[in-house]
């Protein structure tokens, strides 16, 4: 096994174990080689000269921390959706068009929108929020 300090295109540093540096090559790749913190794919290993490194890792770590905070936020906010508001899968934008112009019962739905499905729920002056889909802390 080795370790590698590697860095993601929005300059996240983290550590990761691979069989051998072949490996993490491959894997890199393939884009299977995933950052903790934002779950970039462009992952690149990091040249950090020993003196900067203890730093790096430092605000690797408060990043981290902070990550995991902002999951926590996002979990609960799952939570609260999930509990509060009809799931209508990929139909979404549909419901959210009928809500908007009341052809059926006002109430608070999530599910899933393409990108081009939020956009145009937006030009029509619809509020839809987005938010990262994060497993749940209580699962
Ligand atoms: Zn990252």
């Amino acid at each position: 096994m080795i370790v590698f300090d590697l860095r993601c295109a929005k300059d996240h540093v983290f550590e990761a174990w691979f069989p051998d540096s072949k490996t993490f090559d491959r894997q890199a790749k393939k884009k299977q080689v995933v950052c903790p913190i934002c779950g970039d794919t462009r992952v690149e290993k990091a040249l950090m000269a020993p003196n900067i490194s203890t730093g790096r890792k430092k605000d690797a770590e408060k990043e981290q921390a902070q990550a995991a905070k902002v999951m926590r936020a996002l979990s609960e906010i799952r939570r609260q959706v999930e509990d509060n508001c009809d799931y209508v899968g990929p139909q979404f934008a549909e419901e959210a068009r009928k809500i908007h112009h009341g052809e059926t019962e006002e109430r608070g739905i999530y599910g899933e929108a393409t990108k081009e499905e939020s956009k145009e729920l937006a030009d029509e002056g619809i509020e839809v929020g987005v938010i990262p889909w994060v497993p749940r802390a209580d699962n």
